[in-house]
């Protein structure tokens, strides 16, 4: 029988790079648990924790959260699955945050998502959500099939309030200054793999490719079986 490694994956890239979409479908194929925080942080707002509504208008402003506070809440999350493969997203963002991730377990691969800012810009504006699940949904390329709703469950889209021309710009700035270092960490480590392109359907079958060849890494060795 082919069986499946554990696999440790973190998946990064500038805000509106696809990161959600890739991630989603990362779990189809392949059943790893995804831990988002952007979708944690989003939960926490809903669900008015004090959390939450500390950390709201950091967020809507485009800044990032404490490395403390946010790391704290990813390896909360990370305990309940901590004996599966899993794929982060959204953490680490900083070379702290990469450090304290580190610190506690030790991590395969970074998928790095290289796309152009000027497409992201275009991306973010027209972006809609499904909040429970993290679903995207793009009215330009990738529409829900009834309009404002989620495909799966019905329930109504909502824009992201940090979804705005100026906070975007905002967040793309953070992502230079804060975020890029944490690639070069990786990268030094030889553990960076990047995936560049303009279009999410056209990166995602170089990511499963990569992704198949570290889950089932025999798979390599059987003819037929590619
Ligand atoms: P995308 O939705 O395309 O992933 P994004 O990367 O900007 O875009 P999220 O990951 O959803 O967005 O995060 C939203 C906001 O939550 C960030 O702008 C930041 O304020 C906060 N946040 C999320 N993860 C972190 C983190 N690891 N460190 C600090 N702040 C974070
Ligand atoms: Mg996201």
């Amino acid at each position: 029988m082919v069986q499946q490694r554990i696999l440790r994956a973190v998946i990064m890239g500038p805000p509106g790079s696809g990161k959600g979409t890739v991630s989603g479908r990362i779990v189809k194929r392949f059943g790893l648990s995804h831990l988002s925080s952007g979708d944690l942080l989003r939960a926490n707002i809903k669900a008015q924790t004090e959390l939450g509504l500390l950390m709201k208008s950091c967020i809507d402003q485009g800044q990032l959260v404490p490395d403390d506070v946010i790391s704290r809440l990813i390896l909360t999350e990370m305990r309940s699955i901590e004996q599966s493969s899993w794929l982060l997203d959204g953490f680490p963002r900083t070379v702290t945050q990469a450090e304290t991730l580190d610190g506690v377990c030790s991590v395969d691969t970074v998928i790095n998502m290289d796309v152009p800012f000027q497409i992201i810009k275009q991306r973010l504006t027209s972006r809609w959500l499904h909040l429970p699940s993290g679903r995207v949904y793009n009215i330009d390329f990738n529409p829900p099939k009834i309009s404002g709703l989620d495909d799966v469950t019905g329930e109504p889209l909502i824009q992201r309030d940090d979804d705005t021309p100026e906070t975007i710009t905002r967040r793309l700035r953070s992502y230079e200054k804060q975020t890029q270092p944490v690639l070069e960490y990786y990268r030094s480590k030889g553990m960076l793999e990047t995936f560049s392109g303009t279009e999410t359907n056209k990166i995602w079958p170089h990511i499963q490719a990569f992704l198949s060849k570290k889950l089932f890494p025999q798979n390599d060795k059987v003819v037929g079986k590619a």
